[in-house]
């Protein structure tokens, strides 16, 4: 028999991605099987292994116990196969999330376990919506309580509820909010007592509705409110208006189309979240390296060396074999991204042109270099560089090798849909992703009628225009920030 594996039973918090602990994504990266549920940010589950089993056994609030079942079943027969398992809820395993149960069922058969408390939604979706559990005079304890009956009907003691001066969380309690209110009510509490609705919290659809026991019910209804939601009942509710602060992130809400190659997509997309937007990836072209060895011999000749993308850059290097070969080269680089990243392989870039385009490169190369010297341009198989022109042009040699192809992704247009459904806005940081992605929807504009397009600059915006996109931000600056800029 294989060893037994091992089982965390782990929180990922509330829904905003980065707070899930350090611990929590080491579990992941760690496991062979990742259990979750419905309300864990699904880009966590990036973080686990390419091969991992990914199982997800959401449940409904209500109908816990035949899925449980099912949960404490699939958890305990995994171990048993020798896997690694993280078992990922939303918020924290033992508040309301049966973490006790599942416990239970490893201990019964021998299986080691390790929890890992995640970050629970009763304090950080408040926090979230700019609501302080507890505040210095204003409320000195706070008590959370789910919104179920149990089983048998059994109700929490509101008698003694509606006495405790701390601040009231209920998890759960969207169904049950008339009795919840009116058991208060009923028992002394205030009915001028504020009250806070948080639903889908640290989430880019947060909405908080905001009133007092007397008329939360009704504008529940007006607002149509459905779980996941949590429900702050206490004077603490009234700092939101000084404390709110997520909503006011620049991109707050905002659902963004990431089509760039998946390796670089991840940077962008992390800043999309970190100004409360949410990022939905799906690359419309792939890089490709194409460049073989590039010895000393071969960069000996010129005087100096351009490069006119951090790709280009990156291939490049990784086929270099002695960085001395390019000592006695001045180095030319378009856009911050390219010259930052030559400063990483600690390469100092002597120039860079105000615009990000190769033919100011190539101009302001001029400046660096005499007459008849040779200068070596490094690019993709689609960029547009002309170097029959600047040979004309100039009294230069220019030469370019290509350091990789950009290969266009063309999907199924059904799948593409299916995305567009999601998202507010698409953005393209190059021509080829708009031509990859015009192609993937078979050329009907009908689709995207309601999506708004950004672009990373004039020469993306003319292709968009092209094919009858609109452009409704540019970047100034064009690179990512540019277009992040540009959104806000
Ligand atoms: N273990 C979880 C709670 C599970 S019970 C935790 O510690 O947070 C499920 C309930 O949690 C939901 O019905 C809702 O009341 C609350 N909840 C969880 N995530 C939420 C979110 N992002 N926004 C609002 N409520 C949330």
């Amino acid at each position: 028999m294989a060893n037994k594996g091992k089982v965390y039973i782990m929180g990922a918090g509330p829904g905003d991605l980065e707070l899930l602990t350090l611990k929590g994504k080491r579990a992941i990266e760690e496991a062979d099987c990742v259990v979750y549920d419905r309300l864990i940010n699904p880009r966590i589950l990036d973080f686990a292994k390419k091969d991992a089993e990914m199982i997800y056994l959401g449940k409904g609030n209500t109908e816990g116990g035949v899925i449980q079942d099912e949960i404490n079943r699939t958890i305990v027969t995994k171990a048993l196969e020798g896997k690694t398992v993280a078992r990922v809820k939303g918020g924290d395993p033992f508040v309301f999330g049966r973490g006790g149960e599942e416990i239970q069922s490893l201990f019964d058969n021998g299986i080691s376990f390790e929890v890992i408390p995640g970050i629970t939604s009763s304090i950080s979706v408040p926090a979230y919506a700019g609501i302080p559990v507890t505040h210095r005079g204003v409320a000195r304890s706070f008590h959370v309580f789910t919104g179920h009956t149990m089983e048998d009907g059994t109700w929490h003691n509101f008698e003694a509820i509606a006495k405790l001066e701390g601040t009231l969380v209920f998890l759960m309690g969207i169904k049950t909010l008339p009795i919840i209110v009116s058991d208060l009510v009923k028992n002394g509490k205030d009915p001028k007592t504020p009250v806070a609705i948080i639903e889908k919290g640290a989430t880019a659809d947060q909405r908080v509705t905001v009133g007092t026991l007397e008329n939360i019910i009704e504008k529940s209804k007006e607002r149509k409110i459905v779980p996941p939601a949590i429900t702050i009942i206490g004077e603490v509710v009234n700092l939101r208006e000084t404390f709110k602060w997520f909503e006011d992130k620049n991109l707050f809400g905002k659902k963004i189309l990431v089509t760039r190659d998946k390796n670089q997509a991840g940077e962008f997309s992390n800043k999309i979240e970190k100004m409360g937007g949410v990022a939905v990836e799906l690359p419309f072209i792939e890089i490709e390296s194409v460049l073989s060895k590039v010895t000393p011999e071969d960069l000996k000749e010129y005087s100096a060396l351009l490069f006119n993308s951090p790709n280009g850059v990156r291939e490049f290097m990784k086929k270099i074999d002695d960085i001395r070969s390019l000592a006695h080269l001045k180095i030319g680089a378009v856009g911050s991204k390219t010259k930052e990243l030559l400063e990483e392989y600690k390469i100092k870039a002597d120039f860079m042109p105000e615009e990000y385009m190769v033919a100011k490169l190539a101009e302001l190369s001029l400046e660096y270099t005499k007459a008849g010297e040779k200068i070596l341009i490094i690019t993709s198989d689609i960029s547009p560089c002309d170097t029959d022109k600047f040979n004309s042009m100039y009294d230069r040699e220019f030469h370019k090798i290509v350091a990789y192809n950009t290969k266009k992704i063309i999907r199924e247009k059904d799948e593409v849909i299916n995305v567009l459904n999601k998202v507010e806005v698409v953005t393209f940081l190059s021509s080829s992703t708009v031509d990859a992605f015009y192609a993937s929807i078979d050329g009907d504009l009908e689709c995207v009628k309601n999506i708004k397009f950004a672009s990373i600059g004039p020469v993306t915006s003319e292709t968009m225009r092209k094919y009858g996109f609109s452009v409704d931000y540019e970047a100034k600056i064009y690179d990512i920030n540019g277009i992040l800029d540009a959104l806000k």
